[in-house]
């Protein structure tokens, strides 16, 4: 089949895009909107199926120009059945078929995978990662997700859920995670925690800093970074630890993929080079050196068309990604 245009659909927690792209990854149109997951599964589809049906217009796309739909949505799901199990955790979003939801809606096939998966697939098609077979991408955001592509392709892992890269142990005994566990890199360099890590520091002594200088149940990972970067010794401790064990874990990937690239995306990353400067440090000083030689830390390259695009990725490797579901799969698609 040759591809005429594509629909990415990014399914967030908090916002939706949806955007019509050439296969090249040129964007022809796009929309956001707020998602309102409270509303629950069949609005927020809803939703989707009006954007889309807006930015095919706005395109001045014809019948049958769309050729394939691409979702990322929040986990866990199954990518084989095109299935959310429980996306991001939100009440009413359990064994939702989404793909068939969409595809009935829009008249092309679907194809689904969570936003880590996607954001890891779009870098490698259409950025930073552009030429690489082996690539580690990391999101460092509101939680800390991962994607490995692995001889070209996308590590998917038995039932779907391989580079769960922020719930890799930094800390045996660390703080506790929302996964269930304890010491998970998410625990301490998610944007959330590294909020809460600076208003546990502020809590535990009378130092002056300047992150008291608001009300500190507004902080954010943003406001640590900037008093980091103007010198404020409190707020420098806990990036420091930050980009620790950011490194850390970044150096666990690396000595268990030995990619050629480390891919850094996500919010917490507009910290720039206070944030990779550090990272790539720690990283290389835990790393052995025949695996450190031959890998680059590097910034995610679409920013904020990385939702779309991630999904555009996504429905072009759709096909490959049904014809290569693991045999021992129970709930494997029976209709592929
Ligand atoms: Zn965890």
């Amino acid at each position: 089949m040759t591809d005429g245009q594509i629909l990415g659909i990014d399914i967030g927690g908090t916002k939706l895009a949806v955007g019509l792209a050439t296969p090249e990854g040129g964007l022809l149109a796009r929309e956001r909107r707020p998602s309102g997951m409270v509303d629950g599964p069949d609005a927020v589809i809803g939703r989707v199926v009006e954007m889309a049906r807006a930015v095919i217009s706005e395109a001045g796309t014809g019948a049958g120009e769309v050729t394939r739909i691409g979702i990322g949505c929040g986990g866990p799901l199954d990518p084989w059945r095109g299935v959310v199990l429980n996306a991001l955790n939100n009440a009413g979003w359990i064994d939702i078929p989404l793909t068939d939801r969409l595809s009935d809606a829009l008249g092309a096939p679907a194809y689904l995978d969570n936003d880590a998966n996607a954001a890891a697939l779009g870098e490698h098609r259409f950025g930073a990662g552009r030429g690489t077979a082996n690539m580690v991408y990391l999101t460092v955001s509101t939680g800390v997700g991962g994607g490995v592509i692995a001889g070209g392709r996308l590590l998917r892992g038995e039932n779907g859920n391989a580079a769960e890269l922020g719930h890799l142990t930094v800390d045996a005994h660390g703080r506790p995670c929302q996964c269930g566990s304890v010491g998970c890199l998410e625990a301490y360099a998610s944007g959330t925690n590294i909020a809460a890590r600076a208003r546990e520091a502020l809590a535990a002594c009378d130092e002056p800093s300047r992150l008291r200088s608001g009300p500190v149940a507004d902080l954010t990972a943003a406001d640590v970074s900037a008093a980091a970067e103007a010198g404020d010794p409190l707020a420098a401790r806990v990036w420091s630890e930050t980009t620790t064990l950011l490194g850390a874990g970044i150096s666990s990937m690396i000595h268990a993929f030995n990619p050629s690239l480390v891919v850094l995306g996500g919010g917490v990353t507009a910290a720039g080079d206070l944030l990779l400067g550090p990272v790539r440090r720690a990283a290389a000083e835990r790393t052995m050196p025949w695996l450190h030689e031959v890998v680059r830390i590097v910034p995610a390259e679409l920013g904020d068309r990385a939702g779309i695009l991630g999904a555009v990725a996504v429905a072009l490797d759709g096909p490959r990604t049904l014809a290569e579901r693991p045999t021992s799969h129970v709930h494997g698609r029976t209709d592929a």
